[in-house]
């Protein structure tokens, strides 16, 4: 059974399929306890739902496009959920901050946001994105060596915009021009 927090139709407002429509299924837990986290709903109470209890809630939206997130989705092996919803043909993505990647290696696509940026994989992931805010020491993120994109988002003060931490961003992505900035477009916006 999939211990699940919150299930919502939303547009993704972050990374490379900004904008998309996509269904989001939060999951339970994580295995860090960030300060600046905003999905404190994952320490919250969950429900109990079956692969097919999950499919029958999801096709209440007229969407292919699922975004598993949490809390931190690969402390539990989802490989077997994520084939299940691909063979009923939905495109899974999932954001992680890369705890356990074989757990979630059936994905379509993975978004990687490492926390500890000493010790950053090379593999595993579709895309980065680094949480930053003014204070943020970038050098391991410059340093970082791939061809995928790298996104840079600002650190919130919660759930509102810091405006520093924002000028820093742009400027670091303006100054290194393989960088690409993510806002949360869906704050912006006002929607969930
Ligand atoms: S890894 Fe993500 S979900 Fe977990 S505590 Fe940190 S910000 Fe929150």
């Amino acid at each position: 059974m999939n211990k699940i927090v919150d299930i919502f139709y939303s547009l993704q407002g972050e990374g490379t399929f900004v904008g998309t429509p996509s269904i989001f299924i939060r999951f339970y837990g994580c295995n860090l306890e960030c300060s600046f986290c905003d999905d404190i709903k994952h320490t919250e109470s969950f429900e109990h739902f079956s692969n097919e209890e999950l499919l029958q809630k999801i096709q209440g939206f007229t969407c292919k496009q699922v975004v598993i997130t949490g809390g931190e989705p690969s402390i539990y092996n989802l490989n077997a959920f994520i084939e299940f919803l691909q063979a009923y043909g939905y495109f899974v993505c999932v954001e992680s901050n890369g705890f356990k990647f074989a757990n979630i290696q059936s994905a379509n696509w993975i978004t990687y946001s490492p926390k500890d940026w000493d010790t950053i994989a090379l593999k595993g992931c579709d895309e980065y994105k680094f949480i930053v805010s003014s204070a943020s020491k970038v050098d391991k993120i410059l340093a970082l060596q791939t061809n995928k994109p790298i996104f840079i988002q600002p650190q919130n003060d919660f759930l509102t915009a810091n405006a520093t931490n924002v000028k820093y961003c742009i400027e670091l992505v303006k100054a290194h021009s393989r960088l690409r900035l993510s806002v949360q477009l869906h704050k912006y916006l006002g929607v969930e």
